[in-house]
C-alpha cells in the first residue's frame, strides 16, 4: 500500500464490500468482485472468497496491472491467468486474484465495483437490454457489453466498447460494473443506477412447504435455505424463464445447465430416475423448490438469484440464454474449478 490516503479508501472499500455482500440483491455467493487501484498496483478480491467476508477476512489481492493490461491488450492467453500478475511479495495468504480482474484494470477509475445486481441482470437477459437501458439511463455515461465468458473474451469485449469519461458498464448476461475515484463515488453511483434500473418483482403465492417435504421422501433432498428462491418455482412466467435455459455464468457454476422441473405428479426420487441424474435444485410447479442434500451454499444463493432474476423480468420480453456452446465453456474452465473448489471448502 503505498500512501496512507490508499490505505485509508482500501479500508473503507473492505466496508463497502461487506455491505454488498451482504445484499442478496447486489451479489450472491463469491460472485461480485471490487477494486482499488494504488499506483501501477490493483488490489482486487480474490477468486472464490464472498465479498461479505471482505472485513471479516483479508480476501484482497495485489496485482500489477501494467503487465496485465500489456497481455490483454496483446490477446496474450495469460491475460485468462491473472495470478500470474500477482504481485507474490504482497500476497500474504496466496490468493488467486478474481477472475474478473482484467474488467477492473480496464476501467481507468481508481475504484471499480463489479456487481450480480439482481436488477441489473434481469435487464441484462432481455433482447432488447440496450434499446431499454438506453431509455433508464439518461444522463449516466455508460456501455452496453454483450455476453462473453468472463476472463480474456470479456476483456476484450469490454475494450472494443469502452469510451473516454465512461464509468458504468451493463454485462450482457451478466451484471453491473461501476467506477469512480473514491469509494464513496462510487457507492452513490452504484446506488443512482440501481435505481433507474429496478423494477418491482411479480408476486407470488406461498410455496406448500408441507407437499415439498413429502415429495422429498428419503432422497435427502431438503428445503432452500431462502423461502424467497420457491417463487420460481410457483410463478408460472418465472418458471418458464427458468425452463429455457441458463441465464448467466454462475447460474451454470453453481447449479448446472438449465433448470429442471418435475413433471405433474413426479416426486423427487421418479426426477431422478427419468433423468439419471441428482440435479442440485428440482422446481415443482405451483409448489416451490427442493435443493440436493449436500448442495452448498453457493447453490443456494444461486437458486434465490434466479428467483429474484426472474420475477423482475419483462414477461413479454424475449430472452438471451446462453449456447450449449457458452454452457460447455464455462463446465469445463479450470479457473472456475479452481473458484468451486474453495466454495466447497467454505
Ligand atoms: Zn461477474
Amino acid at each position: 500500500m503505498a500512501t496512507h490516503a490508499d490505505a485509508q479508501e482500501l479500508a473503507a472499500l473492505r466496508s463497502l464490500s461487506a455491505t454488498i455482500g451482504r445484499d442478496p440483491h447486489m451479489t450472491q455467493a463469491a460472485g461480485g468482485n471490487t477494486s482499488l487501484k494504488a499506483g501501477d498496483t490493483l488490489w482486487i478480491k480474490a477468486s472464490g472468497t464472498w465479498l461479505k467476508d471482505a472485513l471479516a477476512e483479508d480476501i484482497m489481492v495485489p496485482v500489477d496491472t501494467v503487465s496485465l493490461l500489456k497481455a490483454v491488450e496483446g490477446r496474450d492467453p495469460a491475460a485468462d491467468r491473472p495470478q500470474i500478475f500477482a504481485i507474490e511479495a504482497l500476497n500474504t495468504r496466496k490468493l488467486r486474484p478474481s477472475i474478473e480482474t482484467t474488467v477492473h484494470a480496464l476501467m481507468p477509475q481508481r475504484i471499480v465495483l463489479h456487481v450480480h445486481c439482481v436488477d441489473t441482470i434481469s435487464l441484462a437477459v432481455q433482447t432488447d437490454c440496450e434499446d431499454e437501458a438506453a431509455r433508464r439511463l439518461g444522463g449516466v455515461e455508460w456501455a452496453y457489453v454483450p455476453y462473453f465468458r468472463p476472463g480474456l473474451p470479456l476483456a476484450q469485449g469490454i475494450a472494443e466498447r469502452l469510451r473516454p469519461g465512461v464509468d458504468v458498464l451493463i454485462l450482457g448476461n451478466h451484471g453491473l460494473v461501476v467506477a469512480a475515484e473514491t469509494v464513496a463515488g462510487a457507492q452513490a453511483l452504484l446506488r443512482r443506477v440501481n435505481a433507474l434500473l429496478a423494477r418491482p418483482p411479480r408476486q407470488v403465492a406461498q410455496p406448500d412447504i408441507v407437499a415439498l417435504l413429502k415429495l422429498a421422501g428419503e432422497t435427502g433432498y431438503r428445503l432452500p435455505a431462502d423461502i424467497e428462491a420457491h417463487a420460481v418455482a410457483i410463478d408460472p412466467e418465472s418458471r418458464r424463464m427458468a425452463v429455457g435455459g441458463s441465464l448467466y455464468p454462475d447460474h451454470v457454476i453453481f447449479l448446472g445447465n438449465g433448470s429442471v422441473v418435475a413433471r405433474s405428479g413426479e416426486a423427487v426420487a421418479d426426477v431422478i430416475h427419468r433423468l439419471d441424474t441428482r440435479p442440485a435444485a428440482i422446481l415443482f410447479p405451483g409448489l416451490g423448490v427442493l435443493m440436493r442434500g449436500d448442495a452448498g451454499a453457493s447453490a443456494d444463493a444461486m437458486i434465490r438469484c434466479l428467483a429474484d432474476v426472474t420475477a423482475r423480468v419483462d414477461v413479454t420480453a424475449r430472452l438471451n440464454y446462453l449456447t450449449d456452446a457458452e454452457n460447455d465453456q464455462l463446465m469445463n474452465w479450470d479457473a472456475e474449478r479452481y473458484r468451486q473448489k474453495l466454495n466447497a471448502a467454505i
